[in-house]
C-alpha cells in the first residue's frame, strides 16, 4: 500500500457488486467453491436436516424423492441444494430455467432425456407459461407426457410414460406460484438469510478453496457486509484477493476489507447505492412513505421485479424497511443511518449526502 493509502486503481467501483439475482461468470467458474454434498454446505439447518431425512429415507426405499419446492431471495443456495439433492441420491442432475422453455417441446426435449430418479431442476419455475405448466403436471403426477401429433382434425394425443425423477423448482416468488403447481411439490422448504456465523464459516472455507489467507477478523466483517447471501460473500471475497493481491501481502486483513468496501461503496449495513437510494428516495420523496413498489420502482430507475425479488426482502430483513399496505415505509434505524433523525426531515437533507452515508 502507498503511503497515502492509495493502493486501488482508480477502477469504478462495480455499482452491482451486491446484486444476488445477477449470475456472473465467475459463479460458473467457481465449481469448487459450490459444495458437493450436504456436509459442506453450510447453515440453513433446518432445511438441510429435513432434507437429509428424506433422501436417506428415499434412498432406503432405492425410490425417487418426492418433488421438491424451494423458495427463497437469490443467491441463497437452491441451485446448489439441488444439485447436492442429486448427489447424495446417486443420480444425474438436469438443469433449465422457466423462462429458457418457450414452447412445450422445450421441456418435452429435457423430460425425454430423463432417466430413473433424476434431479430435474426448474429455475424461476414461478415463469413458466401456462402451456408447459399443463405439460409438468402430468410429467410430475403421472410420470407421462403428452405429446400431439399431427395438426388440425387429424392431431391426436399420445401418452409416453417418463421414468421417476424429481422435480426440484425453485422461485423467488411463492405468491406468484399457481396453487396446482404448488400442490404437485410433496416437499417445500424455504430459505433465510444467513446469520454472520454462518457466513463467516462459508467465508472461511472458499478461503481456504482458494488458498487465500483470510484473517479471522477480516471475514467477519465481510460477512457482515454480504447482505446475508453466500454469492455476495463469495463475489465480495474474490474482489478482496484483488484488492489484497495489489496491496503486496496477498493477505485480506482487516484493514484490506475496511478499505476495499468503501471503495467498493458498501456501508457498514452492508447496502450499496441503490439501496441507499431506494431508502432516500422514500425519505426525500414520500415524506418516508408509505409509497407503492411500482412508483418506488420509476424514483430510482429499476424494475419493480428486481426491486421486490433482490432489494426489498434485505432491507426488510434487516429492519430497514417496512411493507405495509398501504406501500413501503422507512423505519427510524434507516433513518438514523442515513442521518435523517426524526421524521419530516428529508426535505432539508439534500447535499453530499453519497459522502456522508458511507461509514
Ligand atoms: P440460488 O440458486 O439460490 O440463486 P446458488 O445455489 O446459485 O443460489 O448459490 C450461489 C453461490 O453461493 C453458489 O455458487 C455457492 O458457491 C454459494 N453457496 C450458496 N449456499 C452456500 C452454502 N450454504 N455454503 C457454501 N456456499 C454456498
Amino acid at each position: 500500500m502507498t503511503e497515502n493509502g492509495a493502493f486501488f486503481s482508480d477502477r469504478p467501483a462495480d455499482p452491482g457488486i451486491l446484486r444476488a439475482d445477477v449470475r456472473r461468470t465467475e459463479d460458473f467458474r467457481d465449481g469448487g467453491l459450490r459444495p458437493e454434498f450436504l456436509k459442506d454446505f453450510l447453515g440453513q439447518d433446518a432445511l438441510k436436516e429435513n432434507l437429509s431425512v428424506f433422501i436417506a429415507a428415499a434412498r432406503a426405499r432405492q425410490d425417487s424423492l418426492d418433488h421438491l419446492f424451494l423458495i427463497g431471495p437469490p443467491g441463497l443456495g437452491k441451485t446448489t441444494i439441488a444439485q447436492i439433492t442429486a448427489h447424495e441420491l446417486g443420480a444425474d442432475f438436469k438443469v433449465t430455467s422457466a423462462p429458457a422453455l418457450e414452447k412445450p417441446k422445450d421441456l418435452a426435449g429435457i423430460l425425454s432425456t430423463l432417466t430413473e430418479r433424476t434431479v430435474f431442476f426448474i429455475d424461476e419455475i414461478h415463469r413458466l407459461r401456462p402451456a408447459i405448466e399443463e405439460m409438468l403436471y402430468i410429467a410430475m403426477e403421472d410420470f407421462e407426457l403428452d405429446w400431439v401429433i399431427g395438426q388440425g382434425p387429424a392431431a391426436r394425443t399420445v401418452r409416453i410414460p417418463l421414468p421417476k425423477f424429481t422435480l426440484v423448482g425453485a422461485t423467488t416468488r411463492a405468491g406468484m406460484v399457481s396453487s396446482p403447481l404448488i400442490s404437485r411439490f410433496g416437499i417445500v422448504q424455504r430459505f433465510n438469510f444467513y446469520d454472520r456465523g454462518a457466513l463467516t464459516r462459508i467465508l472461511l472455507r472458499s478461503a481456504s478453496i482458494l488458498s487465500v489467507r483470510l484473517d479471522p477478523d477480516a471475514a467477519q466483517k465481510l460477512a457482515e457486509c454480504s447482505r446475508g447471501t453466500p454469492r455476495v460473500a463469495n463475489r465480495l471475497l474474490r474482489r478482496m484477493r484483488d484488492f489484497s493481491q495489489i496491496a503486496g501481502s496477498g493477505r485480506i486483513t482487516l484493514e484490506i476489507v475496511t478499505e476495499g468496501l468503501q471503495r467498493l461503496g458498501i456501508d457498514s449495513l452492508g447496502l450499496e447505492r441503490y439501496d441507499r437510494e431506494i431508502l432516500l428516495s422514500i425519505l426525500r420523496n414520500f415524506s418516508g412513505g408509505p409509497v407503492g413498489a411500482e412508483t418506488l420502482a420509476i424514483s430510482i430507475g429499476e424494475s419493480v421485479d428486481t426491486l421486490e425479488d433482490y432489494y426489498e426482502p434485505y432491507l426488510i430483513q434487516a429492519g430497514l424497511l417496512q411493507r405495509t399496505p398501504r406501500g413501503r415505509i422507512v423505519t427510524e434505524k434507516a433513518r438514523t443511518h442515513l442521518g435523517f433523525p426524526g421524521s419530516g426531515s428529508a426535505d432539508a437533507q439534500t447535499e453530499n449526502e453519497d459522502q456522508r452515508l458511507l461509514f
